[in-house]
This record gives structure tokens, sequence and C-alpha cells, in this order.
């Protein structure tokens, strides 16, 4: 069993609250423990954040820089190894290992994060060529320039689904522009943060620099009320981000708090067949739907008989593809090192487990409550056959639901699992109106061959992110991050150019040298 610390002064501490413990989904086996941290476990920690910023702040950013590309290569040198001829072989997976087992996730999922999270510190390292202020003659003799500085220490919170790349939106950014950061990863899936610290203490960035402390909502309350704790960044569900972002924002701290999410895809009749029923299949079902960019509404439009046959055909795809999607637990003996499993866990056509008994519960109820609810199923996905080994693990197959009702709970709510539900609308216009009624507004897809509707739907679809004939309509570096309406709090995003004003402040000078000294204003 693996037993999670705190990083505290580039030293490894036992938190002094109370005991959990961290399970892996496939089984509902203990693989880890923790402790949350206390009030004096954080002001240490603070304490020797404040300490070493002092000093990496003086670093010139390309100096951060080259701490950056280090942690970079350690990274990619975990997921791949070079061999003689200098081409990539499967590397130890070290860190994809120990995510896809405490988060449940398939290992080739967890390599995308990572690789994701790599694109981050790439876009951070990047920054010192990007970023690089600016100085202009305002009159004669006078000079503006502007130069962007760091905040001091900040803290990163982070939610259970992304052990790795949630984390990474905000640490390489926030550290390239030299503030300490302190991460306060999720109670169920802390154990990733012991592999991250080591591979940034390895990049030799100096102790204290980087912290991570343990804990759940208690630890929380204490970070958004220390008052040397700067600025915050959350990731989680809504209704913590809510109070996350009110309380950081009493407390007279920067924040940007990204919540839950309930994404929308509009199925026009002239979409591409192929590329619809596999881009629809693989963003519901992926990361087994515990993703904030899965699709999990599908208004599926069609205004005369033609269409609806159209329509129809579609759907039929949809499910014939999610019916592909086989259980992680059934072709691979999980976690065993064997080179035929490894390749099978690969597979992007596996889906992994459901974090957690509660949330299987969950599920399995919302899918019962959509059918007495009036929709019909039109696949199944609940009480899958998994092998013994996995038989106390958290398994749910792709489900899709269709004929649901507008403003119904499998319409509105938020389920976070791999559930489609089918929404049948008769225009265009009426599936943004029902998309539109979302309290969320995270991402929107539209699957269609036509331009204008495809516009259409960037300019009306209430979202943050728009996707066409994607599924998964996440922003590439240098494009930022980010949500709208109950999906962020906050200005700005959490990643990409829109995420520097949250870790940075711009300072403006204006100079005059006494050989100018007659200049004015006015002259
Ligand atoms: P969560 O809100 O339960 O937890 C997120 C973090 O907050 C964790 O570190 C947790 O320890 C802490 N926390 C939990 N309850 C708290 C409380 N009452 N007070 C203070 N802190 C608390 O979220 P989760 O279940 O870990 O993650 C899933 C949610 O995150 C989903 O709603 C998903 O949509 C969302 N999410 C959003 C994005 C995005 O970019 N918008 C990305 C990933 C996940």
């Amino acid at each position: 069993m693996i037993e999670c610390l705190n990083f505290c002064d580039g030293k490894w501490q036992k938190p002094s609250g109370e005991e959990f413990h961290v399970t892996n989904p496939y089984n509902n086996e203990v693989i880890g423990k923790t402790r949350a941290s206390t009030a004096k476990d954080l002001d240490n920690v603070v304490a020797a954040a404040a300490k070493a910023q002092l000093t990496w702040r003086e670093c010139p950013m390309k100096e951060r820089a080259q701490v950056l590309f280090r942690f970079r290569e350690i990274l990619l040198r975990d997921l791949y190894a070079l061999n003689h001829d200098g081409l990539n072989e499967p590397g130890e997976n070290k860190i994809a290992r120990q995510i896809s087992s405490e988060c449940g996730k398939t290992l080739g999922e967890a390599q995308a994060e990572i690789l994701k999270g790599i694109e981050v510190t790439e876009f951070a390292l990047s920054l010192q060529n990007l970023d690089i202020g600016g100085s202009l003659e305002v009159s004669r003799g006078v000079f503006c320039e502007y130069r962007r500085e760091p905040l001091g220490v900040v803290a990163g919170i982070t939610p259970f689904n992304f052990p790795a790349m949630v984390p990474m939106w905000m640490i390489p950014i926030a550290l390239a522009l030299g503030n300490s950061f302190i991460w306060k990863p999720s109670d169920k899936t802390p154990l990733t943060s012991l592999l991250i610290a080591d591979a940034l203490a390895q990049a030799g960035l100096p102790r204290g620099v980087f912290s991570v402390v343990q804990g759940g909502r208690s630890t929380v309350e204490m970070i958004l009320d220390h008052p040397q704790i700067a600025a915050i960044g959350f990731v989680g569900s809504t209704a913590v981000a809510k109070t996350i972002y009110q309380r950081a924002s009493q407390n007279l701290k920067r924040v940007l708090a990204l919540g839950g999410a309930k994404n929308h895809i509009f199925l026009m009749p002239d979409a591409d067949f192929e590329l619809t029923t596999r881009g629809v299949a693989d963003s519901f079902t992926g990361c087994a739907g515990q993703r904030c960019m899965a699709a999990s509404v599908l208004c599926a439009i069609a205004s005369s008989a033609q269409e609806q046959a159209k329509i129809d055909k579609l759907i039929a795809g949809i499910v014939e593809q999610a019916k592909q999607i086989s259980l992680a637990c059934t072709n691979r003996e999980y976690d065993t090192g064997n080179a035929k499993n490894e390749r099978n866990a690969n597979d992007e056509r596996t889906m992994g487990a459901i974090i957690s008994t509660d949330s299987l519960k969950r599920l399995e109820t919302a899918i019962a409550k959509a059918k007495e609810n009036g929709a019909t199923i039109a696949l199944d996905g609940r009480k899958p056959k998994v092998p013994p080994p996995f038989k106390n693990g958290n398994w749910l197959g792709p489900t899709i639901l269709d004929h649901v009702k507008p403003g119904s709970h499998a319409a509105v709510e938020e389920l976070f699992g791999p559930i489609l539900s089918i929404i049948r609308c008769r225009s265009l216009d009426e599936a943004l109106e029902i998309q539109n009624a979302s309290v969320y507004g995270n991402a929107v897809s539209v699957f269609t061959q036509n331009g204008g509707v495809a516009d259409y739907v960037a300019r009306r679809g209430k979202a943050g992110m728009v996707g066409v004939n994607i599924g998964v309509p996440v922003p590439r570096e240098p494009f930022s991050f980010g949500g709208i309406a109950a999906s962020k709090f906050g200005q700005g995003d959490i990643t990409g150019v829109h995420s520097l004003n949250l870790w940075s402040d711009v300072k403006k000078i204006t100079t005059k040298w006494a050989v100018q000294k007659d200049t004015t204003w006015m002259g």
C-alpha cells in the first residue's frame, strides 16, 4: 500500500489529520492511504513556499524555463524510452500506471492525459518567447513599459478525473511566471501527486517552490482562508466551484474556479456517417464519461420523414459503435505489466471503471429514473459481465437513452458517466433553446456538412468551447481552456494565453531621465 505524504520544502512529510484510503476502481481494493493536512501542516508548507519564492522570482524566466524543459523530458521518458536508433519505444509508464490504478481509466487514456500535460508545459516554457512585455516611447523621452510579475504563493485544487493533466494545466504556467505553487490533489486520487512532485524535484526545481498538501474539504478551506496564498485555481464540480469562488473572493484572493458540465451535441441529418457515429460514441464513453468535455445530450434534429430516416440511421450507427467498446477488465489483467495485456490496454476501444461505488449507484439510479420518465433504453450498460478479479469493481457499460424528455433529470443533470441522453428535436432552433436553457456552458458540438449551420451553432451555442464534427472539442495550446456560465466562475481561462492574468500582475513602468527634463506631455 502506498503512503501518500505532503511535499514540503523538498521533503516528504506525514500530514497530521484524519487518515483516509485510496481505492482502485477496477476492484475496490485499497491501494493507498493518506491523511488530511492540518492548519499547522499548511502553515509549514506556506512558510517554505513563501521563502523559496523570493529567490525563484529573481530567476530570469529563461532560467525557470530550463527546469520545465527538464520536467518535460522526465515525463516524456517515462512514456517513451529511446532505443539505439533514437526511436520511441514504450517507457516504464510509472505515472500512467499510477493514474490508471487510482482513477480507473485505461492506460491509453492515462498516457493521453500526460501528453496533454506535457503540451501545457511546452506552452509554459515558451512564455519566455511569447510574452516578452513591451516598451514604447509615449512622449518625447518618456518610455512606458510593461512587465509581468508573479503573485507570490499560489495554489491549485484539482478533481479526481485527471490526476495529472488538470494539475498540469496550472503548475507549469504558474511556475514559469515565478510563483511558488501549492497543489491540493483530489482526496480520491492523491497518489499521482507523489510522482509529479518527484519529477519536478528531479528536474532541479528549487525546494519549496512546489509543494503538495493532501486532504479534502477541511484542507481546502484552510487554503482558501490562508492570508499568504494570493491566488487559487480550482477545477471540480459546480457546487464546490461556486463556494470556492465565493470564499476565495471574500478573502480578496484572485480565483478562477472551473465547474461541471452538461455538453450537448447537435446531430444534423446531413452529418457524415463514419465521422459522426465514431465521434459521438467516443465522446460519451471516453474516460467512462467522467470528463467535463464528454458528450452528454444528443439533440437529434429532423424536420421531415426523410430527415428522420437519416437521423435514425445515424443513431443506430452510434449504438453500434458504442456496442464495440469493451470494458478494460474484460480483455486485460489489470496492471500485470504483461506486454500482451498492455497492448489491449492501449486499445482505444476499451473503457475504464467508474470512480466509486457511490458514483456507480448514482448512475444506475439515473438510468432507472430516465426510464420511469419515458425514455427508452437503446443500449443498457448496467450490471455488465466482468471476470472474477474485477467483480467488486465499479463497472458500467456504454448506455444510450433515447426519447429523453427536455427538462427531465437525464436531460439536465450532470451524470458524469458513460450515458448519452438523446432528445428528439424538430429544428435546430428548438435544439438550441434546449441547450441554452442548461445552467452549464462548457462545450457544445455540431455534426454537419453545412458550414452555415456550423457557424450558426458556434454563434448561438451557450458554451466556452465549440466543436464542429469533433465530439471532444478541447482547444490545443496556445488556445485556452475554459467554459462559461456555471462551468466557470472568474475571469480568463485555466490554460493558454488567457491564463496568464490568473497567476501574475502586469506592472506598468513609465520612465524619464534627467537628460530629457525639458520635455512635457504637451511638448
Ligand atoms: P469535486 O468538486 O467533488 O472535488 C474537486 C476538489 O475539491 C477535490 O480536490 C476535492 O477534495 C475538493 N472538495 C470536494 N468537496 C469539497 C467541498 N465541499 N469544499 C471544498 N473542497 C471540496 O469534483 P470531483 O468529483 O473530484 O470531479 C468531478 C467534477 O469535476 C465534475 O463535476 C466535472 O465536470 C468537474 N470537472 C470540470 C473540469 C473543467 O474543466 N470544467 C475538468 C475536470 C473535472
